[in-house]
């Protein structure tokens, strides 16, 4: 089936979809951006993904490109013209074209841009042997809740880790504390059995897996504690973990070349997979 993509209101063949050269995404990155996984033909946790969308585009005063059911019918749409039943939908809105000048303009209408592609299973090596990260300095700008298109630190993090061989980079702030990864939310399991990950405010993303896994883990069988940890303590913990909403929950089992414990997937990452694929499962059924 060839691919379409939807452009300001028009379904596009794939490969002849494009936006105006002085579009302000592509001139200042000044746009922000959501990807949301499907499963069977379904949005997963579709509502916590446009709510952070909506608290993006207003954070940069953005106005809204459509009310929220008229995009969820876009992007169903997009489904259906595609023939995706697992994968991925891409959506960014802009604060349009216009002269390039760094102020905003006094009229412009918003972008919209989504496509969608499909995904195949994880490759089942990442899962049974978890994956590799490095650290690298955290060089964002000071706002890093804010689901910015302006992803080059995140870009040049990840090629960092590529050529590192390993498959994220895990960016460290000034003070030596680890942020989050280039695409992914940052989690360990300590020797004492805490489960770890960094509290919320503009240094990191609101991972909408993160939000999930906080919420599974409130019934108190496992420890949370949501505090920054160091990249010292990284490479103590006995278990980590990376979320995100492409690929939910990947172990970490080598940090900066250091096997993470004993260089094996551990039962509390793999516990908490299950639990997040079970609520991924009940979502697209
Ligand atoms: N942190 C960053 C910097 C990201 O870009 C992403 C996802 O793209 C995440 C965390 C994970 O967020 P989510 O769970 O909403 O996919």
């Amino acid at each position: 089936m060839p691919r379409t993509a939807y452009v300001n209101g028009r379904y596009l063949p794939h490969g002849a979809a494009r936006v105006h050269v002085e579009d302000r995404g592509y001139q200042f990155a000044d746009g922000v951006y959501e990807v949301i996984h499907v499963r069977r033909g379904r949005l997963i946790d579709a509502a916590p993904h446009c709510d952070r969308f909506e608290r993006s585009l207003k954070a940069l005063r953005i106005a809204e490109p459509m009310s929220r059911a008229a995009l969820r019918l876009v992007l169903d749409e997009l489904l259906t013209r595609n023939g995706i039943a697992n994968g991925l939908v891409y959506f960014q809105a802009t604060r349009g074209v216009a002269p390039r000048e760094h102020r905003f303009p006094t009229v412009s209408r918003t972008s919209l841009v989504a496509t969608a592609k499909h995904l195949k299973a994880l490759p089942p090596e990442q899962l049974e042997n978890g994956v590799a990260v490095v650290t690298v300095p955290d060089i964002r700008w000071r706002r890093s809740d804010i689901k910015s298109v302006s992803l080059l630190a995140n870009v040049l993090g990840k090629q960092a880790a590529v050529e590192r061989g390993a498959f994220e980079a895990w960016q460290v702030d000034a003070r030596g504390f680890v942020t989050e990864g280039t695409s992914t939310n940052a989690w360990i399991v300590t020797a004492a059995g805490e489960v770890v990950t960094r509290p919320l405010n503009t240094d990191i993303l609101a991972g909408i897996v993160r939000g999930l896994l906080l919420g599974l883990l409130e019934d108190r069988s496992t420890r949370l504690v949501e505090r920054s940890f160091s990249v010292a303590e990284a490479h103590g913990a006995r278990e980590a973990f990376i979320t995100s909403s492409s690929s939910f929950l990947l172990p970490v089992t080598w940090i900066d070349g250091i096997a993470v414990g004993d260089g094996r997937v551990g039962p509390v990452t793999r516990e908490l997979r299950r639990r997040i694929m079970a609520h991924v499962e009940s979502q697209s059924t």
